[in-house]
């Protein structure tokens, strides 16, 4: 078998990717198998949630998907309160950077949905198979196929099975932490802001998300200690529940009133993590090339663009080259490296500076937000620096 491009990895990443190349007059395949993606239903939510950026919002309006999502499965941020973990505190509205919103908040499941659908709708070849080896450029798959093709995407995930076969460098570290994630019902109106503590033994997130017919409903991304969180995830579950509504209590400050478990908790292991992003006839985008910690909710933001910049590079390459041609490839390369280095800079700082318990360093942090807190021109540059991944 033979194709221009092939995408390897069905996730968000890969099926805009596919979309973005193909509505840029690109012939490209998607290699993944296919994940079943539940029916729009008004009483549930997608355990997992983003928070979308400006910059990922127009990206996904231009490649036509944004406003075939339901208006009120997506909910816009007005405004962020992050609390250090002594009085420092920082608030952030969409008004101070004459913004209409600073991000929005979207479950995986609804932008997974319409991907698929404009996929199909676009008649975009899905080959329903596995990457499970790579070489002298043609990729082997778990059905014995040899596919060949003048590009192959990367967008199969933090594991990148693609990326190992290859032989791409990549390096991983444990934070030791684990997301976990959950939905909660909230005794007191979200208004649109996002809230976030952080705090000597993690970060503590509560995301606003559209109210159910219980009342306000805010997604829980709490990372912690993996062994504080591996507790939590082995109790049975009406031990979970009471101990994680108490350990809530505490540290939400009563912000949003009694917080109440409404889905099952899910943990997921957090690195930090970097990948050689291209090699002749391969590149890579999203998770296989970078991770990092969620605290700055920019994981995906992030990939998204990696994949904008990849199919306007690859599209717009010179007619005698190859897309898998290594000139066009390092150009996407150079175009990424600042972006993610500061992403990886930025949340890896953060995530050092408020694990420490040195004294000056606690005093630091949260005079420091003090002084964010007064200092409106700082403030607006760090919405217009979220905004822009
Ligand atoms: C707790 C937590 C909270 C987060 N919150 C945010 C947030 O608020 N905002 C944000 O921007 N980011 C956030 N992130 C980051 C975000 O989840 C990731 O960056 C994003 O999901 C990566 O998408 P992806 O498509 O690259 O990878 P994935 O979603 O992992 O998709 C990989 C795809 O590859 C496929 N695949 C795997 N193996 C093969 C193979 N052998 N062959 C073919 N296909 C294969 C899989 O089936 C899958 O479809 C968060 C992360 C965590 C852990």
């Amino acid at each position: 078998m033979s194709h221009q491009i092939v995408v390897c990895g069905a996730g968000i990443v890969g099926l805009s990717t596919a979309l973005a190349l193909a509505r840029r007059g690109q012939r490209v395949a998607v290699l993944a198998p296919r994940a079943a993606v539940p029916p729009a239903d008004p009483n549930h939510y997608h355990p997992r949630v983003y928070a979308i950026s400006p910059a990922s919002q127009r990206f996904l309006a231009d490649i036509g998907v944004w406003d075939a999502m339901p208006a009120s499965r997506l909910m816009p941020v007005q405004a962020m309160e992050i609390h250090g973990d002594a009085d420092g505190q920082v608030n952030l509205n969409a008004w101070q950077a004459a913004l209409p919103q600073l991000a929005w908040i979207v479950e995986s499941g609804e932008i997974e949905r319409v991907l698929i659908q404009a996929v199909r709708m676009f008649g975009i070849a899905w080959l329903e198979d596995r990457c499970t080896g790579y070489q002298n450029g043609a990729v082997d798959t778990e059905s014995g196929a040899r596919i060949q093709a003048e590009l192959f995407v990367g967008a199969d995930g933090a594991a990148s099975p693609l990326r190992e076969a290859a032989g791409l460098k990549h390096e991983a570290q444990s934070y030791n932490d684990t997301g976990l994630v959950v939905h909660l019902d909230a005794e007191l109106p979200h208004q649109g802001t996002a809230f976030q503590w952080f705090r000597d033994d993690g970060v503590l997130a509560l995301l606003p998300l559209p109210d159910t017919a219980d009342g306000p409903q805010v997604s829980m991304v709490w990372s912690m200690r993996s062994e504080l969180a591996q507790q939590l995830l082995e109790l049975p579950q009406e031990a979970q529940t009471a101990r994680l509504e108490a350990l809530l209590a505490e540290a939400a400050e009563g912000r949003l009133g009694r917080l109440k478990v409404r889905s099952k908790l899910h943990g997921f292991p957090l690195t930090l993590e970097r990948a050689q992003m291209v090699a002749p006839g391969i590149a890579l985008a999203g998770d296989a090339a970078h991770r990092l910690h969620p605290l700055a909710g920019q994981g995906l933001n992030l990939g998204l663009g990696d994949v904008e910049a990849l199919a306007r590079i690859v599209a717009g390459r010179e007619p005698y080259r190859q897309a898998g041609d290594l000139r066009v490839l390092h150009r996407y390369q150079r175009a990424r490296a600042e972006p993610v280095l500061a992403m990886r800079l930025a949340t890896d700082g953060l995530h050092k500076l408020f694990g420490s318990k040195a004294t000056p360093l606690v005093w630091l942090r949260n005079a420091g937000m003090h002084w964010v807190e007064r200092a409106p021109l700082i403030k607006r540059r760090l919405i217009a620096g979220a905004s822009a991944n």
